[in-house]
Formats: structure tokens, C-alpha cells, sequence
């Protein structure tokens, strides 16, 4: 069906007057509304300019719904409690955190939605006209049908391949295939039954490593968005160029723009690189696969090849995916003793094998398996790595502003005292990074509890009142907590970073 420019017009004006009227869940509907139509525009242009310039409109109502998306989320912090309260998010009291159900954050290739829900409040949004009730769950069975629909066709190309390596059939039981022919009630129920996720289904010989990786390597929804990462502006938005854009505009990302095969994230411990891949596994809805090397090489000794094999096999099953690599240098480095250098070295082949086999399915792009790989020790990483970890990130120690920031986000639950001055305790903390400004705050934040209860027998601390622990946190503790915790990047450190990514850096 040809897709109007008129009807894209009209849709995104009532996106905009729906947001401002404070209808935000219809608002998303729209939008969600005009990406898809111009996404199934852009596969009808030819002429290559027209079609960047169209691209560049999509990227933009993207921005705007991800506006309209942390306005609403904003507004949420100022929820009336049962009590009729006012709860200020940033206080101590109460923070709710919104669910996104990345089963719902899906890309869908052939009809291209990414369809996000948020459940609706009744004390925060006023309740939804019937009209816009049921425009809203349609479009929302409509879509996941979409996907559905889609990913039964991936698992048939699957099983038709006769030297598919896919181990053992998927269970598609739970997709039912129907026309689209008017519903009854009945139906609407079974679709229901149809949002239900599908599942992994190895064959009997992988059955317990597949186990292993669901229990300890899958994680459905990391929940961390951009806005829980401080600073690093630079950094989200080369994640967003090299991960988050080639999924949300398959189309432009062809040819020599191809998403790249794989990007490393190099930078000293604890500046938020877990975090960034976790915000892009949200921010996409993307299944997340969070990988540490040292436990492929170590904790399942023997079965580390095949482990790395079934990961990659799933994550194209879950697909779109992003696998996140963590330590990836200790698949390189020759520590430990020469079994463990063995199996480092199996799976490190069979890891670029693996990634090989990304970019050779990457016209297909909701199969899109991106690897996102961090290290601390990047100059222990050897060439074959480095050459399919094409995009190389440096993330630094956050900045004065950046520590000003990490210092609100960690104090978020707690009470501070009207004497603490974040800007002076910013200064304070130059050269720690994120992970010391969150042991800081920690360490200050107990520091009252642990006079209060200095010398006191346990029955005494029992009876403590809480009040009389939960008092705000003062300048003063700050002071100590600054002086007890020592930054843990030094400076030869740094300068061994700058040295490496001028030589092989690519941000
Ligand atoms: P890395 O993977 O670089 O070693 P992590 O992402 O695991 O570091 O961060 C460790 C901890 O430090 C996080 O759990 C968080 O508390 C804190 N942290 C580090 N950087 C940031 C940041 N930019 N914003 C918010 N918290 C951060």
C-alpha cells in the first residue's frame, strides 16, 4: 500500500498535539505511527538524496518521541501516592521505576515497528477514551502479529537450510498462524495467548549449556537508559551512530555503511562501559547477552567453544541482539596457566568465526547481532580481535560536570543535607571515576549509621529507631569519605590510554 505524505503529515501533527495535551501514551502511538510509514516510504524512494533527506526526518521524530518519552518519564517522578502525597523522584522517599517490556521494544524487518508500551498509571494519566483504548491495543496485537508473523518465517528459513548448524528444532508451538480477517472476542483473547515470548529450544545435547547461558548470560530487560548515565555524551552518541541508528534505519545502513562487524569500548575500570552496553540493549530493546570472558575461559572449562557457538546461535534466535562482551583482553593475554591460555585461544577463534558469520548475515537486518566488547587492558588485545572490533570508543574519567552529575544520580535515594555543595564536592573528587564517586557516596552515606552504632551491643542496634539513623548526609561526612577513598586510575594509567587509542582509536 503506497504511503501518503499527506497522512505522515497529519499523523505527526497529532503526535505533537497529543504530547501536548499530556495524552502521552496516544502521542507514542502516533509516533510509532509515522516512523513505520516512513520507514515503508524510504523503501519506495530511489533517488538517493531524496531518500537521505527522508532518513534524516525519521531520525528526527525519533528524537522527538524520545523527548516526548522522558518528559512523560519526568512527570512520572511527581506520581500522588495513595496517600495523596506528592513523592519527589529525586528525594529519598519513593522511586518507581517504569517497565519496558523489550518483547515489545522488538524491530520488526518486514514491517519495521519498534513498538513501545508503557503501563498506564490511572493516578498520573487521565484514563483513555474507549476510541483510544482500542485504537491502542490494536495497534499493539497488529504489531506483535507483525512480528510474530516474522520471526515463524525465520525459523522456517532456519529449519528448511539442510546444513543449518541450528541446534535442534525451535519451538514456534506458541506462534499460531491466522489470517487477519475481523476478529471476535475469542480472538482477541487468543492474541493475547500470542504475545506469549517464544523460546530457545536446543537439541537434547546442548540442553545444559543453553541453560547455562539462559540463567547466567541472558538478561531480557537491563533496564538502564542514557539519562541513568552520567556524562559521556560522547560516547551514547557513537554508540548510537554504530549501534542504535543501523537498527532503527536498516535501509541506510547498506553497502558501505554497513554497521560495523563489532566496537570495543577501551577505557580505565569502573567509567560506565557495563552501563553503556546495557542503556543500548534498553534504549533498542534489544535481548541482551552480558559475557564475561574470564568466565567462558574458566567456569565452563572444556565446553567454552561450543558455549560461545550456542551464544551466537541465540542471540540470532532472539534477534535483534547485542552481545556484550566484558574483559575481552583475557581472551588474548597469556595469564594463568597454560590450560586456561588453551581455552582462551578456542574461544577466541571461534568468536571471530562467529563474528565473521554476523556480517555475512547482515543484510537481513532483523537479524542483527551486534557485539559490543569492553576492555580495560586494550593494548592486550591482538590484531585479529582488534581488526573485527572495527569501531574503537574511548570512554574517559568523567569531567567536572560529569561528577557533579554521578554525584546527583547516586544520591538519588538518599537525604543530603542543605550544607552539601555538589560543585565543591565535584572538584573534590578530579581524577576518580564513576565507580569511585559511587563507593564515595556509599561510604557517606553510612558514615552516621556507623557512629551512631559505634560501641552499641547488637539487641541495642536492633532497637534503634530509624529516624534516628536516616538523617541527611552532611558536608562533613563527605569530607571523611573523600579522604577514605582513594581514586583508583593513576596517571601513567591514563597516559597509557591516550597512547593506545592515538595509535588505534577510532571515535
Ligand atoms: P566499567 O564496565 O567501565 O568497569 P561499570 O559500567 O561497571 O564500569 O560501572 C561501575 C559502577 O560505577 C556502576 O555500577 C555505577 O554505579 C558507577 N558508574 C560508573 N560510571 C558511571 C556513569 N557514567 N554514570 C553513572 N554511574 C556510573
Amino acid at each position: 500500500m503506497a504511503v501518503s505524505i499527506n497522512e505522515i503529515c497529519e499523523n505527526t501533527k497529532l503526535a505533537r498535539e497529543m504530547a501536548l495535551m499530556g495524552n502521552y501514551d496516544t502521542s507514542g502511538v502516533y509516533y510509532q505511527g509515522v516512523v513505520q510509514q516512513i520507514h515503508r516510504l524510504l523503501a519506495t524512494i530511489a533517488d538517493a538524496t531524496r531518500k537521505a533527506k527522508w532518513q534524516i526526518v525519521q531520525h528526527q521524530i525519533v528524537e522527538e518521541f524520545e523527548k516526548v518519552k522522558a518528559t512523560s518519564s519526568t512527570l512520572q517522578l511527581f506520581k500522588v501516592d495513595t496517600h495523596g502525597e506528592r513523592l519527589l523522584g529525586t528525594s529519598c522517599l519513593s522511586f518507581e521505576e517504569t517497565t519496558r517490556d523489550p518483547a515489545l521494544w522488538a524491530y520488526n524487518n518486514s514491517d519495521s515497528s519498534w513498538n513501545q508500551t508503557q503501563p498506564r498509571d490511572p493516578d498520573v494519566w487521565p484514563p483513555l477514551t474507549p476510541a483510544e483504548q482500542k485504537n491502542s491495543r490494536q495497534q499493539k496485537i497488529q504489531q506483535q502479529k507483525q512480528q510474530n508473523r516474522t520471526n515463524t518465517k525465520k525459523s522456517l528459513a532456519t529449519a528448511k537450510k539442510p546444513d543449518s548448524k541450528a541446534s535442534g528444532k525451535k519451538d514456534d508451538k506458541k506462534i499460531v498462524k491466522k489470517d487477519d480477517a475481523s476478529k471476535d472476542k475469542s480472538e482477541t483473547e487468543k492474541d493475547d495467548v500470542e504475545l506469549e515470548e517464544r523460546k530457545f529450544e536446543p537439541s537434547a545435547n546442548d540442553k545444559d549449556l543453553v541453560e547455562i547461558l539462559e540463567r547466567d548470560i541472558v538478561q531480557k530487560n537491563p533496564n538502564i537508559h542514557w539519562d541513568d548515565i552520567a556524562d559521556l555524551h560522547e560516547a551514547k552518541r557513537l554508540l548510537e551512530e554504530a549501534v542504535v541508528l543501523p537498527m532503527w534505519m536498516p535501509d541506510f545502513f547498506k553497502g558501505i555503511r554497513r554497521p560495523w562487524k563489532g566496537v570495543l569500548m577501551v577505557g580505565p575500570p569502573g567509567t560506565g562501559k557495563t552501563m553503556l552496553a546495557k542503556a543500548v540493549a534498553t534504549e533498542c530493546g534489544t535481548t541482551f547477552f552480558n559475557v564475561s570472558s574470564s568466565t567462558l575461559t574458566s567456569k565452563y572449562r572444556g565446553e567454552s567453544e561450543k558455549l560461545v557457538r550456542l551464544l551466537f546461535e541465540m542471540a540470532r534466535f532472539y534477534a535483534p541482539s547485542t552481545i556484550f562482551i566484558d574483559e575481552i583482553d583475557s581472551l588474548c593475554s597469556r595469564r594463568g596457566s597454560e590450560s586456561e591460555h588453551e581455552a582462551s585461544r578456542r574461544v577466541k577463534s571461534e568468536l571471530l568465526v562467529q563474528m565473521d558469520g554476523i556480517s555475512s548475515n547482515s543484510e537481513d537486518p532483523s537479524k542483527v547481532v551486534m557485539v559490543l566488547a569492553a576492555t580495560n587492558f586494550p593494548w592486550d588485545i591482538d590484531e585479529a580481535l582488534r581488526r573485527r572490533l572495527e569501531k574503537r570508543i574511548y570512554i574517559p574519567l568523567p569531567n567536572h560536570e560529569g561528577r557533579e552529575a554521578l554525584l546527583r544520580i547516586n544520591l538519588r535515594e538518599v537525604k543530603v543535607d542543605l550544607s552539601v555543595n555538589l560543585t565543591d564536592i565535584a572538584r573534590k573528587l578530579e581524577g576518580y571515576s564513576g565507580a569511585d564517586i559511587t563507593n564515595v557516596c556509599r561510604d557517606a552515606s553510612m558514615m552516621l549509621m556507623r557512629k551512631k552504632i559505634a560501641g552499641l551491643r547488637p539487641d541495642q542496634i536492633r532497637q534503634l529507631p530509624k529516624e534516628e539513623l536516616d538523617l541527611p548526609v552532611s558536608a562533613a561526612d563527605f569530607d571523611e569519605a573523600v579522604e577514605r577513598c582513594n581514586k583508583s586510575v593513576s596517571q601513567e594509567d591514563l597516559e597509557k590510554y591516550e597512547k593506545w587509542m592515538s595509535e588505534f582509536g577510532s571515535s
